[in-house]
């Protein structure tokens, strides 16, 4: 090819490459494509369902001096979550383990429950948070169940809140996870102003380390009785934990991609193994909490 039809050459690809970066970097820089989610979540009204849902009913002993544990079960109504080999659906596998945390620690009395849904309904992500706040819960726990394109990856992993997550495979499980919240088609990141950025941030870091001592406990006290994934203690941008200023953990029961375990999380027997071990874990976090609440 002689130099003046490299030229010609060069000169088309320019000038289909040179209006793709200048859209790219529009896009980028005029429409958020890209960029990091903010560190914080805003409180944005939503056009559609703005209504704050209906607050659950509060289980257990009818004592308010008691701490107040919100279990959340993970998707619901229209939204699925994932499913498993034999067409297992999150959302119902989530409700039943949901259900049987919250009748262990009803059973044993030293804290009140309440279930972000008991039904089979639809709640974005900011509703979950949001109940646990208004009710001014101590402690919440959103149980999911994880999917993997790798039908051997199986256990249970516990994540906690970062900005960034420990991993690619954290990153993703977020992205899953959080996905919901476009379902609206409403953005609801945001950002706050500087004095407001410092306090969320000296209170956030508070919680982060609770968080984690929460979930240093939901392994101690389930790994005698449920499997756990190799590397079963994660951090991540989950949504549904960002906006609380209480101690909060996502727990992934297990891989509802994965034979073993969907048979598992299924079962009764598995379920209330499940359901002792996360309760032990809890009522012994409360605990702590209450003996250095007392401690001045
Ligand atoms: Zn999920």
């Amino acid at each position: 090819m002689n130099r003046r039809a490299v030229l010609q050459r060069l000169i088309i690809a320019a000038s289909f490459a040179v209006p793709l970066v200048v859209a790219v970097f529009w896009a980028h820089d005029r429409l958020g494509i890209g960029k990091p989610a903010p560190d914080y979540v805003a409180h944005v009204t939503l056009p559609d369902g703005s209504q704050l849902v209906g607050l659950p009913p509060i289980q257990g002993i009818a004592d308010a001096s008691r701490p107040l544990v919100v279990i959340d079960a993970g998707h619901g109504g229209h939204d699925p979550g994932a499913s498993g080999p034999n067409g297992e659906k999150e959302k119902t596998v989530t409700l039943a383990l949901a259900r049987a945390v919250r009748d262990a620690l009803v059973a044993d009395g030293r804290v009140r429950v309440a279930l972000t849904r008991d039904s089979d309904r639809f709640l974005v992500l900011e509703e979950r948070a949001g109940i646990a706040r208004r009710l001014g819960a101590d402690l919440f726990v959103s149980i999911h169940a994880d999917a993997a394109e790798n039908q051997d990856a199986g256990g249970a992993t516990i994540y906690t809140l970062s900005d960034r997550g420990s991993d690619a495979i954290a990153d993703q499980v977020a992205a899953r996870e959080n996905r919901v919240d476009r379902v609206n088609g409403v953005e609801l990141g945001g950002r706050s102003d500087a004095v407001s950025s410092i306090l969320v941030d000296l209170s956030q870091r508070e919680m982060r380390g609770r968080s984690q001592a929460l979930s240093d406990l939901i392994l101690r006290e389930g790994k005698s009785r449920v499997a756990f994934h190799a590397n079963p203690q994660r951090q991540a941008a989950f949504v549904v934990l960002k906006s609380l200023d209480v101690p909060s953990v996502l727990l992934e029961a297990g891989y509802i991609s994965n034979n073993g375990d969907v048979r598992d999380m299924t079962d009764t027997q598995w379920r209330t193994r499940f359901a002792a071990a996360l309760a032990q874990a809890i009522q012994i976090a409360m605990a702590r909490q209450e003996t250095s609440a007392a401690t001045p």
